[in-house]
């Protein structure tokens, strides 16, 4: 630290407010006469991508070949926290070897809603597993000596609109749900860099929310590292510092680091504020300096990659035996996905993998006799007569029949939310006719979040592959063959229809802001409280073998909040095949004044059992595992009572219950709306009224529709001012730049990212992207022109183009 400091004062305020924003796309800047170098900060999180020529935050242009991990809505379903830490000592590995101080993730925000574009990259819906899971594979990359950044800080959780959208949000929801999870990765973690996410919340942008980066990440959770922006995210780079944003990113041209030097030396900004930020990078840099030699087995990790995805499907349905498959069995692998994987998701994470396994190839080391049918072709949506009826002959002469299924990339993706949670009709389509051909089909899914099973009943199993990462294909086939027994469970639930998702009627929402009205009921917390049956519950998988649970021991009866309980059981594997079971433990506040959800889970064990063989486990819960967010006081407060431990094998199938008193002495408990459930359950899934919401919220939420005659600003989106001449004009012209980006190829999703994400770009991005080529000037003239100030404007845009203010 001292070293920094002293390399801190011997920067001019020139250097110094260089040093706060990048060098080109991908690096900060160095200062060569006191040796500070340059480092790379890439994407993640579940590869490198690091681009070696043209730059791009989409994964438009091509990286350097590197492992490609199962996304993390798959790896979260290994419930394996060994396993991430694993998973990122390679990750840091590859780092090392291409030059990357800091991978860009993993990505904490909670999944809302099943149709959030970037669910894939997401790990749960709950924070408690989602905090678990980011913190191990952060401890994995950074015992490395490399950095991490956990993202997107906070409440990304809708990909429309991301660049502007108002996230309102109770207090209450915000800590226990939204916020959780990233506190729990940083206090257990640290890790070197957080990103703070391109929206507002509740009013204030993240780049530049005191709240959010002072008060809570440095002060009350201790983060030690450095706040770098998501790329373009910072709104106002001199509020933003103040804020406690250190990093802006990418380059903006030296258009910022100006703004920050004439602040300082105006007194609008603090030398000390900046000296912090300046610290905070060199502290990363200098971190990076001392970072392992490690050597970078590739076909290791592929093997890696290989187990992570085996361990993290989930076995969804089996009836009898159908699984696993003989060996050498007659087989009808069926669907263009069995040759041409889905294996991971379109925009920043886009991995160029080192290798790539197909399933059908891999099937065949297993039944060399196997038979391939396309089904359908992963161009189209629309189911083709001839391919299916293919497929249905293949079916009807095999044994078994094995589609291969799930969402084309064109589905899915980071910039877009999906519009809803069907597969394509040629998928649907496929799987009810092939079922009929064959009553021994069984489905697997390469997806990044859920999908509708209209057919569930007639298929005689699911397994959810989620997407799997490069050795997808292999591990596939491992745990249809029962090479490797399937252990993933769902961390998310699995919804019958997105109707019973409560968030579905407030998700997306816009074009201002998106109103969190379903509170804390997220994901099983309104499974349970609805009494809604899932499709597939949270914490839900199968296994060729069965475990039995028995003996739950509480430690002691009676705690004191803030002292430790430990919980034990043991699980035994009583069936005929060695396997692992994750044990869950929910807790439910038995009788409380505050709304308490029914349960939540507060520690789950993974445990590899041999035929027969028991193994004891334990929990330790602290005062977390029982408190709940109290606004009155601003803490985590415990109330006195009775609490229900409930080990499961997933959030509806509670094997074992014990109880616990715990006394607390904290007062005073709130009233006002928490005391209560918070609407009435019962008319919820008609809407929740704008009265309850605010109640909850505290305050009339943001107006969210754009007014009459209301004027265009900066962060006004490139798509909002299609509604006049100019702004058709300039939306054409960057679609147009952005398409050359793209070439004349058909790129699925990645068009249709690029089409949105020009519509949800404000205009100040164009300035800040562009690193000035379009310049402030050149914006503020337009905005003149839109805002039907014409003349002026015209004026204006002639002297900006001109290169005057
Ligand atoms: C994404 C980040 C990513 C960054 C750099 C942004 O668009 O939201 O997750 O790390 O680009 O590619």
């Amino acid at each position: 630290m001292d070293d920094v400091k002293q390399l801190v004062s011997r920067l001019t305020l020139e250097e110094k407010a260089s040093l706060c924003s990048g060098l080109d796309f991908w690096h900060t800047k160095g200062v060569q006469r006191l040796g500070i170098a340059p480092v790379m900060l890439t994407d993640g999180p579940h590869g490198l991508r690091k681009q070696e020529q043209k730059s791009d935050h989409m994964g438009l242009n091509k990286s350097v070949p590197a492992t490609c991990f199962p996304t993390a809505s798959a790896t979260a379903c290994s419930w394996d926290r060994e396993l991430m830490r694993e998973i990122g000592v390679a990750l840091g590995e590859e780092c090392i070897r291409h030059d990357v101080a800091v991978l860009l993730g993993p990505g904490a925000n909670i999944k809302r809603s099943p149709l959030c574009g970037r669910n894939f990259e997401y790990i749960s819906e709950d924070p408690y597993l989602t905090g678990e899971m980011a913190a191990a594979l952060i401890q994995g990359i950074q015992s490395m000596g490399v950095g991490t950044s956990l993202k997107h800080y906070a409440l990304n959780n809708q990909e429309d609109r991301r660049m502007t959208i108002n996230a309102v949000v109770d207090e209450r929801t915000l800590r226990e749900i939204y916020l959780a999870g990233f506190e729990k990765a940083v206090k257990q973690s640290q890790p070197w860099t957080v990103m703070c996410a391109y929206n507002r919340v509740n009013g204030t942008y993240c780049s530049e929310n005191n709240k959010l980066l002072n008060d809570i990440l440095r002060d009350e959770w201790g983060f030690e590292g450095l706040v770098v922006t998501d790329w373009g995210a910072c709104n106002d780079r001199v509020e933003g510092l103040a804020a406690g944003q250190d990093l802006e990113m990418p380059a903006s041209g030296g258009m910022n680091d100006r703004l920050i030097i004439e602040a300082v030396q105006a007194g609008r900004l603090s030398k000390a504020a900046l000296d912090k930020a300046v610290e905070r990078v060199l502290s990363m840099v200098l971190r990076w300096a001392e970072h392992k030699e490690a050597a970078c087995d590739m076909d290791a990790h592929h093997l890696l990659a290989r187990r992570a995805a085996a361990q993290s499907a989930v076995l969804l349905k089996m009836e009898g035996s159908i699984l696993p498959l003989s060996r050498g069995g007659n087989i009808a692998v069926i669907g263009e996905f069995a040759k041409k994987p889905r294996y991971q998701g379109s925009g920043s994470s886009l991995i160029n993998p080192a290798r790539l396994e197909c399933a059908f190839d891999e099937i065949l080391s297993y039944a060399p006799d196997a038979v391939y049918a396309a089904g359908y072709s992963v161009a189209s949506d629309e189911p083709q007569e001839e391919l299916i009826r293919e497929a249905c002959e293949a079916a009807s002469r095999a044994d078994v029949a094995v589609i291969f299924v799930g969402l084309p990339n064109s589905y899915e993706s980071e910039g877009f939310d999906r519009e809803h949670m069907r597969l394509p009709g040629a998928h649907t389509a496929l799987i009810e006719q092939v079922a009929k051909a064959n009553p021994n089909t069984v489905v697997v899914l390469s997806n990044g979040s859920p999908v509708e099973m209209p057919w569930l009943a007639e298929v005689k199993a699911v397994l959810e592959g989620y997407l799997g990462g490069q050795a997808g294909g292999g591990a596939l086939a491992d745990v249809l063959f029962g090479v490797v027994n399937p252990s993933g469970k769902l961390a998310e639930t699995f919804p019958v229809k997105l109707q019973d998702v409560l968030a579905s009627k407030y998700f997306p929402m816009g074009p201002k802001a998106v109103e969190y009205r379903e509170g804390l009921f997220v994901g099983y917390r309104w499974f349970d409280a609805s009494g809604k049956v899932p499709l597939f519950p949270f914490g839900h998988g199968l296994s060729y073998t069965t475990f039995e649970y028995s003996e739950l021991k509480v430690e002691r009866e009676h705690v004191a909040a803030g002292e430790e309980v430990s919980v034990s059981l043991t699980v035994r594997n009583n069936g005929s095949a060695a396997g692992q079971e994750t044990v869950q433990l929910y807790v439910r506040d038995v009788q409380s004044t505050v709304f308490r959800p029914e349960k939540e889970l507060k520690g789950f064990c993974k445990v590899q059992l041999a035929t027969g063989e028991e193994k004891r486990i334990t929990f330790t819960l602290d005062k977390r595992a029982f408190a709940f967010y109290n606004t009155e006081i601003s803490a985590w407060q415990v109330e006195s009572g009775e609490f229900e431990l409930l080990a499961g094998a997933s959030s509806v199938d509670i094997r074992l219950k014990g109880k616990v008193f715990v006394e607390s002495c904290e007062m005073p408990l709130p009233d006002l709306c928490q005391s209560a459930v918070y609407f009435d359950i019962k008319s919820a899934e008609q809407g929740i009224p704008d009265g309850d919401f605010e109640a909850l919220y505290g305050k009339v939420p943001q107006q969210n529709k754009r007014l009459p005659g209301e004027l265009y600003d900066i962060n006004s989106t490139i798509g909002d001012f299609k509604a006049t001449f100019t702004g058709k004009v300039l939306h054409q012209m960057v679609l147009y730049g952005m398409n050359k980006i793209l070439g004349g190829g058909d790129n699925g999703g990645m068009r249709r990212m690029v089409i949105r994400m020009v519509d949800y770009m404000p205009l100040r991005s164009l300035v800040l992207m562009s690193q000035g080529k379009f310049s402030h000037a050149t914006a503020e003239a337009l905005l003149l022109i839109m805002n039907k100030r014409r003349l002026k404007g015209v004026g204006c845009l002639v002297w900006s183009f001109a290169g005057k203010k």
